[in-house]
C-alpha cells in the first residue's frame, strides 16, 4: 500500500479485546501473582482450558471444519464448538471460510486475508484490526459448513458463548476455589493471550522461518520447533501442499499432537473417514523438490565437472520419472479394480477371491516402487551433498 493511500477504517472491537487482554496478561497477571499468589488448582485450570482451546482450533475449526480432512461425532463437534468459542477467534463459519480463501490464494496481497507478503505483523494480528477488502467476509466457499448444525448454532450463539466459556466459567470455578479473581486472571486472561498468539503464529511465523521439504511455491514453511507451541501445526509446508490429510507432521516421529488426537478418537469410533495423502505422493513430492534443488546447485559456479553431474542428475530424474508413470498407471489399475471389487461384491464368491488376489499383488508392486522411490530419495541426498564438496 503506497503511503498516500488511507488506510481501511479501524475495527475498534478487535483492538479493545486484543489489548486490554494482552495488557491485563502482561501486568494485572504477575502483579495478583506476586501479591496474592495462585495455587495449583487455578494454574492446572489454565493448562486444560488452553489445551482445550488450542485443539478445538487446530482439530476443529483447522483440520475438520476448514478442510473436511476427517468426520467428527457431534458430541465431539460440539465440544470443538464451545471450546473454539472460548478461544475467540470468531465463529467456525468465519474462520473457516476465510481459511480456505488463505489456502486457496496464499500469498496473493489482494486476496489472501493474512498474507505474508504484507509483513510479520499484518499476517500475525494486523489484518484483524482494520477493515480490509481481503479479510471481507465471502461465504460463497462454506455452504457445508452453513449445513452443519452445530456450526450454525455456534455462529448465532457466539457472543454468548465467548462470555460462558471466558468469564461465567472461570468466575464459577474460582467462587469454587475460593479466589474468583486469581482464576479470572489466569485461566481466563493469560490462557486467551497465550491461546491468541500460538494461533497466530501459524499465519506469521509458519510462512517465514523453517524448510520448504515438500514446495516452495508458497510461503509455507515446516519447522518442529514451532510445531512444539501449535500443537503440530508447524509442519506448514506439508499442510499447504497436502491440505486434505489430517496429518501436519505426517512421519510417526512428528510432533503432532493434535494427528494423535484425532487417531485416537478414531479408535475409539468418535471420528472416522480419516484422509492420508498415499506415500508414493508425498515421496513424489520431495525428490520433485530435491531435483530442482540439485539443478539449481549445478548452476553455481563452485561445481566442478558440471557436466559429468548434470549426466547423473539427468539419468536419476529418468528413472524417477519412469517409477512416477508406472506406479501411476498400477494405482489407476488398483483402484478400478476395487470399484468393480466393490460393485461385484454381491457375485460369486469364486471372482472375489480372485480380485482379491490380484488386489493383493497390485497392491504390493506399489509397496515396492514406493520402496523404490525412498531408496532414491535417499541416494539423492547424498549426491547433494558430494556435489558441494567436488
Ligand atoms: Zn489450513
Ligand atoms: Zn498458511
Amino acid at each position: 500500500m503506497t503511503p498516500q493511500e488511507t488506510k481501511p477504517p479501524v475495527i475498534w472491537t478487535t483492538r479493545l479485546i486484543f489489548g486490554l487482554t494482552f495488557l491485563v496478561a502482561l501486568v494485572g497477571v504477575p502483579w495478583y501473582g506476586l501479591a496474592y499468589g495462585y495455587d495449583l488448582v487455578e494454574w492446572l485450570t489454565a493448562i486444560v482450558m488452553l489445551a482445550f482451546c488450542g485443539f478445538s482450533i487446530t482439530a476443529g475449526y483447522h483440520r475438520l471444519w476448514s478442510h473436511k480432512t476427517y468426520e467428527a461425532h457431534p458430541v465431539v463437534r460440539a465440544f470443538w464448538a464451545f471450546w473454539g468459542a472460548c478461544a475467540l477467534q470468531n465463529s467456525i463459519l468465519i474462520w473457516a471460510s476465510g481459511h480456505r480463501r488463505h489456502h486457496r490464494y496464499v500469498d496473493d496481497n489482494e486476496k489472501d486475508p493474512y498474507s505474508i507478503g504484507r509483513g510479520f505483523w499484518f499476517a500475525h494480528m494486523g489484518w484483524m484490526l482494520r477493515r480490509y477488502p481481503s479479510g471481507d467476509l465471502d461465504l460463497a466457499n462454506a455452504g457445508d459448513l452453513q449445513r452443519d448444525p452445530i456450526v450454525m448454532f455456534q455462529h448465532r450463539h457466539y457472543a454468548a458463548l465467548v462470555l460462558i466459556s471466558n468469564v461465567g466459567l472461570p468466575v464459577f470455578l474460582g467462587y469454587l476455589n475460593g479466589d474468583i479473581l486469581g482464576m479470572l486472571l489466569l485461566a481466563g486472561f493469560l490462557r486467551l493471550v497465550i491461546s491468541h498468539h500460538v494461533t497466530f503464529f501459524i499465519n506469521s511465523l509458519c510462512h517465514m522461518w523453517g524448510s520448504q521439504p515438500y514446495t516452495d511455491t508458497n510461503s509455507a514453511r515446516d519447522n518442529p520447533v514451532l510445531a512444539l507451541v501449535t500443537y503440530g501445526e508447524g509442519y506448514h509446508n506439508f499442510h499447504h501442499y497436502f491440505q486434505a490429510d489430517y496429518r501436519n507432521g505426517v512421519r510417526w516421529w512428528q510432533f503432532d499432537p493434535t494427528k494423535w488426537l484425532i487417531f485416537s478418537l478414531s479408535w475409539l469410533r468418535l471420528a472416522s473417514n480419516l484422509k492420508r495423502t498415499p506415500d508414493f505422493k508425498i515421496q513424489e513430492a520431495i525428490l520433485q523438490m530435491q531435483f530442482q534443488r540439485a539443478r539449481q546447485k549445478l548452476e553455481a559456479p563452485k561445481v566442478k565437472n558440471p557436466e559429468v553431474w548434470q549426466v547423473a542428475l539427468e539419468t536419476e530424474y529418468a528413472l524417477y520419472m519412469q517409477t512416477l508413470n508406472e506406479w501411476k498407471a498400477v494405482r489407476l489399475e488398483w483402484l478400478e479394480k476395487t470399484r468393480q471389487a466393490f460393485a461385484e461384491n454381491l457375485a460369486e464368491k469364486k471372482q472375489e477371491l480372485q480380485d482379491k488376489i490380484q488386489l493383493a499383488t497390485l497392491k504390493s508392486r506399489m509397496q515396492e516402487m514406493e520402496y523404490g522411490l525412498k531408496l532414491q530419495r535417499r541416494r539423492l541426498q547424498a549426491f547433494l551433498g558430494s556435489m558441494t564438496q567436488a
